[in-house]
């Protein structure tokens, strides 16, 4: 009797890990700026050969499409305005501080809100790893992943060693073991910035990061582990030409006595020196071809966008390809940032394991805040309070 109680106590045990995924792992890559269609474009074999054993999608970024904003909203299911990293920079309002990539303020963890994936897992007692994600080196919670690299740490290893990283770390004993990881590339955006996305650095960077995928999932596929592995290739955004004509000038319309600070390019975030200078921008700004303005907290309702307390009082998007600068723009460069509807900003999904269907190729887009709900799912974990539905993606698993 004592026996048979043992053995119904062990088959609950088993079934309960299994219900909550605790003999699954997930790896999941971010290469910045893979547009959705680099993967047609490119001769990316071995990504078209795994969205053809696994799912291929493609998924819309949040607004504003930047770097920051979107690996974040990718860890936290929640858009960039309730996450609070609301662009690459801005100004902190408390403090009068410039947040900005890289720079001491972008690396106070107290501006980082939501539950990053690396900690929802931790702090269910599972053992989590990240290898560069925006965010993940700076104490969020005050705390990190089990494992993690910093980004100010230089030199940062190559794009060869963090797929050697991320080997490494799955090749530990399974009490040391990740179940999650998280990893970071930074093309092909690099290369997608200075020669436009359409051109043959791009090209090359995009082809070599797909042979870098390719030799990241051979070592998968030799773990012991191979057959628990669920495999993610996405992005936080695409990109889109910029060009020397398409260029709205700020200094022609906003008086330098107006604003203390203009932060970033896509949106372009204006704070107002006092309050009466909103309406000047706003007056000196509204009938400008190729810009759309607003006052901070009058975004149209579908960029979920502007009322963040760290919001610009005056929020200026220009059209796709066009900036609002007094900089120079180079012939040929590229940039994203824009409006996340346009399809220049969306993103390639591509996924193979256990969990993932096989062949299947999704026609409609999904939100980037589904990521989060997603690997919750495959992993078996409680997710923290997201904005995104895992029955929008529910049906590219199994
Ligand atoms: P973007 O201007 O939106 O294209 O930002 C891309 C840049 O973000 C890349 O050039 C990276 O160097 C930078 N970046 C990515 N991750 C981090 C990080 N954790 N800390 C600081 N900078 C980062
Ligand atoms: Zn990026
Ligand atoms: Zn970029």
């Amino acid at each position: 009797m004592k026996q048979l109680f043992s053995i119904v106590i062990f088959l609950a045990a088993a079934v309960s890990a299994m219900a909550a995924g605790r003999d699954s792992y997930t790896v999941i890559v971010s290469l910045d700026g893979f547009r959705w269609d680099y993967i047609d474009t490119y001769d990316t074999h071995f990504l078209s050969v795994m969205g053809r054993n696994g799912v291929r999608a493609v998924m819309t970024p949040s607004f504003p499409s930047k770097t920051f904003p979107n690996h974040y909203t990718l860890a936290t299911g929640l858009v960039p305005d309730h996450h609070g990293i609301i662009a690459n920079q801005f100004k902190v309002a408390k403090s009068g501080r410039i947040f900005s990539l890289g720079n001491d303020v972008a690396r106070d963890g107290k501006k980082y809100g939501g539950d990053p994936l690396w900690l929802t897992a931790k702090h269910q007692g599972m053992t989590s790893a990240t290898v560069y994600w925006v965010g993940s080196d700076v104490a969020v919670q005050g705390d990190h992943a089990n494992y993690w690299r910093d980004y100010n740490q230089k030199p940062l290893l190559t794009p060869d060693e963090r797929v050697k990283e991320v080997i490494k770390l799955l090749k530990k004993p399974e009490d040391k073991r990740p179940h999650l990881v998280m990893a970071y590339f930074e093309q092909p955006d690099s290369h997608g910035h200075k020669y436009g996305p359409i051109s043959r650095p791009t090209r090359r960077a995009m082809e070599y990061m797909d042979s870098l995928m390719c030799e990241l999932y051979k070592g998968l596929m030799e773990l012991p582990i191979a057959d628990n592995i669920n495999f993610i290739v996405t992005g936080d955004h695409g990109m889109t030409y910029l060009s020397p004509e398409r260029v709205v000038p700020i200094k022609k319309y906003i008086k330098s006595s107006w604003v203390d600070n203009i932060c970033n390019d896509f949106p372009t975030l204006l704070y107002c020196k006092k309050p009466e200078y909103v309406d000047s921008c706003i007056n000196a700004l509204k009938n400008v071809d190729h810009l759309r303005v607003w006052r901070k907290g009058e975004c149209p309702e579908y960029l979920q966008y502007g009322n963040n307390e760290n919001m610009g009082d005056v929020i200026v998007l220009p059209d796709l390809g066009w900036k609002f600068t007094d900089g120079i723009v180079a012939l040929n460069s590229g940039s994203h940032g824009f409006d996340h509807t346009y399809s220049d900003m969306w993103v390639a999904f591509q996924a193979i394991g256990p969990d993932f269907k096989h062949g299947y190729q999704r026609k409609e887009t999904f939100r980037n805040v589904c990521i989060y709900p997603l690997v919750c799912h495959l992993l078996g974990l409680t997710p923290s309070p997201n904005d995104g539905s895992l029955d929008e993606v529910r049906d590219l698993l199994k």
